[in-house]
């Protein structure tokens, strides 16, 4: 073992009665407690040259100025750990390369640098670490050449490990005063312990270690999301030139509108005039003016209000020595990522041509944030939290930002109409539309009718099953008695699907449509409707109506957006209870549960996935999604319904 770390551990001892003599052994060895920070240090020792750095020249930190209190956390003993999540060109790695260069003439004590794989520590070992070293520290070099290689530096006052994540051994040998982890979220897990963890246990003896941990992000919930979460969680606030308030730059707030032409987006003329707009004075902060704000810019605490939460939603208090950081590209005076360059990029990604790939590419590169996933397996508690009435503990934020645990109670409770076709229950109120869904497979139909209200509020209040067609006359003159009174209300329109046997599909419609009745004196409006694909007529809509032909008679046939429908209610209305509200009974069928579970997200081919020999049927799925493409055809309609009696 190093004597150094002796030292670290006699540091322990200061205030003892042995502290005379360890004070005089720490001051023989080492210098005096150093004041200046690592950046002032770094901008008069260090040199970039071509290998390290794509401008080559003496180190600056004017450049990447929210580096200067990351530089700063050695000489804060009360720091114990430092997280930075980023955007891909900020700086944060080579300014954590300062600390180590810095630390032989400064603040010897053995240190880590360990990276994702074995051949990034050997290339950063190669071009970054040691030439520095071998400059600013040789005359701490030991005369023995075997003692420089890349895998371990050993100076006269200090040992540095270069090691890639996967090696066990540099987290077993010693102890260490610096342990950087870079790429962390690309870190190997090894049984089941991340090199974050094993990293700890090497530093709870000294007493003024220093763990820092600095990555791009993936998605929510991994490693450096969860440790920035635990930290003070600090974002990088400038002055607004124009109002001279403090902001965080945030994509949302580059304005490139005027680039819109009537053929399209001209790109070239977005990456020349994007601006940005203050989001506090709404005035406008031109490119030019960034690195005047990001020197004069300050690290701010997440105040607890708005502090980020992990995917579980828990709130998670700051853990005391624990600083974390996170920054994006809109603060970088990289070229390649200014203002014009980012906000094309971002057109690119999620407006010209969104995938999910390339805009979860832009949130974790550019904007440096974790990717909140948009993918989903309903689960059957999902399903029941969509129950009227249901009573849950909330947080509620008062207006001084404290938090306190309430209860609630979500919507009023309601039952079932009809139970397998038998009444059951009149219904909560008088709905604006009635409107039936129907699922045709090949020896049944499944049906669901929902009672829309007029702020297009959905309440499932029958389904059940038919065994042909001729059974519909049932629904059609089914009536649905409302509390309080006396006129009961019948289904008004629906939709039948027509992608099994369509021929009988569309006779049926006819029919329907074609006889009057008592109830329905114009006929009864029954629609074939079918899912597909993508197809260039929807334009951002999720419905278009195509003209089909049966026994030389025209049909108008409701097509939907297949994928961008089911998005819609499986994790518009389901998961996310996006409001204007589902609501489902008190009384829904286990079926039901079921039934609304079988189709899975596949994040991969990036749709939704129905195997139905492994997880049942999915009709009334089927039929919620044509409930919901009813209504983006009759949601503007619900506004002037009921129509008085
Ligand atoms: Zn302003």
């Amino acid at each position: 073992m190093s004597d150094l770390f002796s030292v670290a551990q006699a540091k322990q001892f200061i205030g003892t009665p042995e502290s005379d003599f360890l004070l005089d052994l720490v001051a023989s060895v080492m210098q005096t407690q150093p004041t200046e920070p690592v950046w002032k240090w770094a901008e008069r020792h260090v040199w970039l040259d071509e290998k390290m750095s794509a401008k080559p020249g003496q180190y600056n930190s004017s450049f990447t100025p929210w580096t200067r209190e990351w530089q700063e956390l050695p000489l804060r003993p009360e720091v114990r750990e430092g997280v930075f999540m980023k955007s891909s060109r900020t700086g944060v790695s080579e300014a954590a390369l300062n600390i180590l260069r810095w630390m032989p003439d400064n603040w010897p004590g053995n240190a880590l640098y360990s990276i994702n794989s074995d051949k990034k520590a050997r290339e950063v070992g190669e071009r970054r670490i040691l030439p520095s070293v071998q400059k600013i520290a040789g005359a701490q070099m030991t005369d023995d050449e075997n003692d420089a290689t890349l895998s371990r530096i050993s100076l006269k006052n200090m040992d540095i490990m270069i090691s890639g994540s996967g090696s066990d051994g540099p987290f077993m040998e010693i102890w260490y005063r610096l342990i950087i982890l870079d790429e962390l979220e690309k870190h190997i897990v090894s049984q089941g312990t991340t090199t974050y963890d094993r990293a700890k246990s090497r530093q709870t003896d000294v007493t003024d270690g220093l763990l820092l941990a600095l990555s791009k992000p993936e998605d929510a919930g991994g490693v450096i999301d969860l440790k920035y979460i635990n930290g003070t969680q600090k974002k990088f606030l400038v002055p607004c030139p124009r109002c001279d308030q403090r902001i965080e730059f945030l994509t949302k707030f580059l304005v490139a509108n005027h680039c819109k032409e009537d053929s399209g987006w001209n790109l070239q003329r977005v990456v020349a005039e994007t601006y940005y707009q203050c989001q506090l004075c709404q005035q406008p902060i031109h490119e030019h003016e960034k690195r005047a704000m990001v020197n004069a810019g300050v690290w701010v605490p997440t105040p607890e209000a708005q502090r980020r939460r992990p995917p579980n939603g828990n709130y998670v208090p700051p853990e005391p020595g624990v600083e974390s950081y996170q920054i994006s590209d809109l603060y970088s005076l990289f070229e390649r990522v200014n203002w014009g360059n980012l906000m094309k990029m971002w057109l690119q990604s999620n407006v010209i041509n969104p995938t999910e790939e390339a805009k979860k590419y832009f949130r974790m590169n550019h904007e440096g944030m974790p990717w909140e996933n948009e993918t989903y397996s309903i689960t059957k508690e999902t399903v029941q939290a969509l129950q009227a009435g249901r009573v849950e503990e909330q947080m509620i934020k008062a207006a001084d930002g404290t938090e306190s645990r309430v209860r609630v109670q979500l919507g009023e409770s309601f039952r079932l109409a009809y139970r397998h076709g038998q009444f059951s229950s009149p219904l909560p109120f008088r709905p604006a539309m009635l409107f039936v869904t129907i699922d045709k497979q090949w020896d049944h139909l499944k049906y669901m009718v929902c009672a829309w209200n007029s702020d297009a509020e959905n309440f499932l209040v029958d389904l059940g099953r038919l065994s042909d067609e001729d059974q519909l006359n049932d629904l059609r003159t089914r009536p649905y008695y409302v509390a309080g009174r006396s006129q009961p209300e019948y289904i008004f329109s629906g939709l039948l699907d027509s992608g099994h046997r369509r021929d009988e599909v569309y006779r049926a419609c006819i029919k329907h449509q074609t006889t009057a009745c008592a109830i329905h004196p114009a006929g009864w409006q029954l629609h074939p409707c079918r899912g597909e694909g993508k197809h260039e007529e929807y334009r951002g809509r999720l419905s278009r109506l195509m003209t089909d032909y049966i026994d030389g008679q025209e049909i108008a046939v409701r097509m939907f957006f297949d994928h961008g429908l089911k998005n819609e209610i499986y994790i518009g209305q389901m998961q996310k209870r996006k409001a204007p509200r589902l609501w489902l009974p008190l009384d829904y069928p286990a079926e039901l549960e079921n039934e609304l579970t079988a189709e899975i997200y596949d994040k991969s081919a990036n749709k939704w996935v129905h195997e139905k020999i492994k997880r049942g049927p999915n009709d009334w799925g089927d039929c919620l999604k044509y409930q919901y493409g009813g209504l983006q055809e009759f949601r503007e309609e619900l506004k002037s319904l009921p129509l008085p009696d």
